[in-house]
């Protein structure tokens, strides 16, 4: 079967990775891809919003199954399209990824189905935002600007003026949508299935760190590791998420009309009364899908077709290793904010003879020179018994990147690491 992958981050290289190692697999296509993938897949520019150049490209590429990586084309309907031309899909209908794609829709949901999630009001203009503030929540609240705002739409405002600026800012422009939410304590876990709409396969949790610095300090970013599984996510909370939250969530979109199928990445608190909803990603992580991939023993391309043909209920749950997968973010130095491009990078093989899987991002050729091109650069990604044996390898193959102009943090996994070490 020929497989066209969307997508060009460290998730989608991992994707490709694992996707190569299927047997039913001919050849992998991958748009717009990026060096790494390009080792395992013939990479293309075609402009991801223009549907109809998508599904020309498919049918000029005898293309059985497409998988996407990212929210962004979910959120466009590109999964719809795709479907009404007869072309298989991993990823969710754009209706479907509303899960991701508006924090109010998976609040009203939540809501309606009793499943917990932190206490909320949506607002649409200043004078209700600021009443709610003022009659409903505590200090801190947590403010949310609706639609996808890759991580930079939420504030946790500790103070009353954090809370005043942060709905200033949202309804500066006309048409803004806010979420005030009562903030939640505990600690952050990731858990994820696949699902086909109806059934639900457990596919693993992680812990991942935002921010950028080392002790969890500085500025947000997409993700600057993580680990799987998250050992404080245990078997028994596992269990409770996946009853209180997701299968309630997933019945309720098949009984509104509108079946979820693919992934379904679950944000939670780990609350004293336990776990709660903080939001739902309509894809993998990035990167946590490097770890779950290399933890991954089954074919990763059975598990998508399946999730997408309604035959989960018939596979055996997937077969994870037993080791600790952990991976490490190598980003040009600026990132978050404006990235400093072009910077040599060497050291991929070496640090893949340790064992390590070096998964790239942000990187494009410069003749026959790797260099970076965007914020995260490269995913460094290695396994070990415990968390603290996953970071060490994880760290021995960064330390053979020669990656001048970039750099990571040097603490990805230190709450566990800390808990192993007690
Ligand atoms: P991302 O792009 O990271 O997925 P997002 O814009 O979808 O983010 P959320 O995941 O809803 O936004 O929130 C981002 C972060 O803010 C969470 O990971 C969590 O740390 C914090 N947060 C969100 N809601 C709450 C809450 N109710 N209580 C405490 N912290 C919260």
């Amino acid at each position: 079967m020929n497989v066209l992958l969307l997508g060009s981050g460290g998730r989608e290289h991992a994707l490709a990775w694992k996707l190569a190692q299927s047997p039913r697999l001919d050849s992998l296509y991958a748009i717009p891809g990026n060096p790494g993938i390009a080792r395992y897949a013939t990479c293309h520019d075609v402009t991801l919003t223009d549907h109809a150049a998508v599904i020309e490209f498919c049918t000029r590429h005898s293309i059985g199954f497409v998988v996407i990586g990212p929210e962004a084309p979910l959120v466009d309907g590109l999964s719809d399209a795709l479907r009404a031309a007869g072309l298989p899909v991993f990823g969710p209908s754009q209706a479907a990824a509303q899960l991701e794609g508006s924090k109010g829709f998976t609040k009203d949901l939540c809501a309606r189905e009793n499943i917990p999630t932190a206490g909320y009001v949506r607002v649409s203009d200043l004078e209700t935002a600021r009443l709610a503030l003022a009659r409903d929540f505590g200090r801190p609240v947590v403010i949310k600007a609706d639609g996808l705002a890759a991580g930079k739409g939420v504030t946790v405002a500790m103070t009353e003026d954090e809370a005043q600026a942060a709905i200033a800012a949202i309804f500066e422009k006309p048409g803004g949508e806010a979420v005030i939410e009562e903030f939640l304590d505990g600690e952050e876990a990731s858990l994820f299935v696949l699902t086909d709409g109806v059934s639900i396969m457990n596919f693993g949790s992680a812990q991942d760190h935002k921010r950028v610095g080392d002790g969890d300090t500085g500025p947000n970013t997409g993700g600057m590791g993580a680990y799987s599984p998250a050992p404080v996510l245990t078997p028994e909370l596992e269990a409770e998420a996946i009853d209180s939250i997701i299968r309630p969530t997933v019945a309720a979109m098949a009984k509104d009309g509108i079946p979820y199928s693919g992934v379904l990445y679950a944000g939670l608190m780990l609350t004293r009364t336990g776990p709660k909803l903080i939001e739902y990603n309509a894809r993998f992580g990035d990167p946590e899908c490097q770890v779950l991939m290399l933890r991954l023993e089954d074919d990763l391309l059975e598990l998508m077709l399946a999730a997408e043909t309604g035959d989960l209920a018939s596979r055996p749950a997937p077969r994870f290793g037993a080791e600790t997968a952990l991976t490490v973010v190598m980003a040009a130095a600026g990132y978050p904010g404006t990235p400093q491009t072009g910077g040599a990078i060497g050291g991929i093989g070496s640090a893949e003879e340790t064992g390590a899987q070096v998964f790239q991002a942000g990187t494009r050729m410069h003749g026959e020179q790797l260099v970076a091109a965007g914020g995260r650069v490269l995913t460094v990604t290695a396994t070990g018994a415990t968390v603290t044996h996953a970071q060490a390898a994880a760290y021995r193959a960064v330390d053979r990147i020669d990656f001048p102009t970039g750099f990571c943090r040097r603490d990805i996994g230190w709450r566990e690491v800390a808990r192993e070490g007690k």
